[in-house]
């Protein structure tokens, strides 16, 4: 297939629909870690068209949501500071923190700018020494590179004036932590595509060995998670626990090893907790010490913070796949897109966005 919209062929569609119907002989649950493939989920109503007995479950891939509320208002009293350029992807500037959002610092005269790419906070610390320029680097393996990129680019031109928030998780861990949980009950999983475009599939093996869960490396198109889904439900029906490429076209077994280095040199894996997950050991970046120097935490001396979550808020329920959010009592009244309580309704990769985008639960 070479365009799009092959991807989204309904005859193709309907077809996988139907081998899936066949294969599957028994209730299985599913979970897609990333939340660009819940959306396409949702939108799509896939998960409303599979074989009764197949759940997908969502699962906490959603960047800006498990980025720790303290990191956010760590972000925020950055931000609020006189001399400071805070520039971050447009996603986290709603985040809820503790008592407010990026946003509310901008409205408050702080100079908070959106960059689509880490590299443009690097120029403008550039054409600006006399502030000090600061970049929110969040989300998974799939944006460390870019990030990582920044600060050698940084390091390697003589600019002091420019330093990362660095908030970055990694997904296997993750996954370890929801098979460990006592009340988990995903049989297989649908990898983001992306992050192993970046980090191959090699670091899935031995958790599909170890907890005996098929593991599906899938794309984003509703075709590539139709497949995804047949493959791991053929292999939960033959007994398999394997880790299978679906995303063939973008996606090699070592991944991006240019990436990957860029990201083992500047980075080291630091235990991270994830806003409403908690602790995960091994599951974050942080900057290595030879780049200690570009560390906006240590520069702005942001240490201690006190966080609390919105009370109504079940986000952690929602990240975990333990809940829904229709199982929300704010979901679609105290919290829409427009006034989010929580994460999950404000990225574009959230799942209450998801459902709420949709329709899901609401009366229309
Ligand atoms: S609907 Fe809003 S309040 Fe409820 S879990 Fe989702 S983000 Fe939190």
């Amino acid at each position: 297939m070479k365009h799009l919209d092959e991807y989204r062929d309904p005859v193709l569609a309907r077809r996988l629909l139907t081998e899936l119907r066949a294969t599957a002989t028994r209730p299985w649950a599913l979970m897609e870690v990333c939340g660009g493939q819940t959306h396409t989920i949702v939108r799509q109503g896939i998960d409303e068209l599979l074989p009764a007995g197949i759940r997908m479950v969502h699962g906490p891939g959603c960047p800006v949501c498990v980025t720790p509320l303290e990191t956010v208002d760590k972000a925020i009293a950055i931000a609020s500071r006189p001399g400071v350029v805070f520039t971050s992807y447009g996603d986290m500037l709603r985040v809820p923190g503790t008592t407010g959002d990026l946003v509310g610092v901008k409205a408050r005269g702080g100079d908070v700018r959106v960059v689509y790419t880490p590299l443009d906070a690097v120029r403008i610390a550039r054409e600006h020494p006399d502030r000090e320029v600061v970049f929110f680097a969040v989300g998974f393996e799939t944006t460390a590179p870019a990030n990582a990129m920044a600060v050698l680019e940084a390091a390697r031109t003589g600019v002091r004036n420019f330093s990362a928030l660095v908030s970055h998780v990694l997904v296997p861990p993750a996954i370890t932590a929801i098979l460990d949980a006592p009340d988990n009950e995903v049989q297989g999983f649908l990898a983001a595509g992306h992050v192993c475009a970046v980090m191959g599939w090699t670091q899935y093996e031995p958790i599909a060995a170890r907890y005996r869960v098929p593991i599906v490396v899938t794309g984003f198109e509703p075709l590539d998670l139709l497949e995804g889904i047949l493959l791991a439900v053929r292999q939960l029906e033959d007994g398999r626990a394997e880790v299978e490429n679906q995303y063939a076209r973008a996606v090699r077994r070592s991944g991006n090893t240019a990436a990957q280095d860029a990201i083992g040199r500047v980075f080291r894996i630091i235990d991270r907790t994830w806003r409403g997950v908690g602790p995960i050991p091994a599951s974050g970046l942080a900057l290595a010490e030879e780049f200690a120097e570009f560390d906006a935490e240590s520069r702005f001396a942001v240490g201690e913070v006190t966080a609390r979550e919105a009370p109504e808020c079940i986000a952690g329920d929602i990240l975990r796949g333990t809940k829904l959010p229709t199982d929300c009592t704010a979901y679609g009244r105290a919290c829409t897109p427009r006034n989010p309580l929580g994460a999950p309704m404000v990225s574009s990769e959230g799942t209450c966005a998801a459902f709420h985008n949709a329709g899901r639960g609401l009366e229309m």
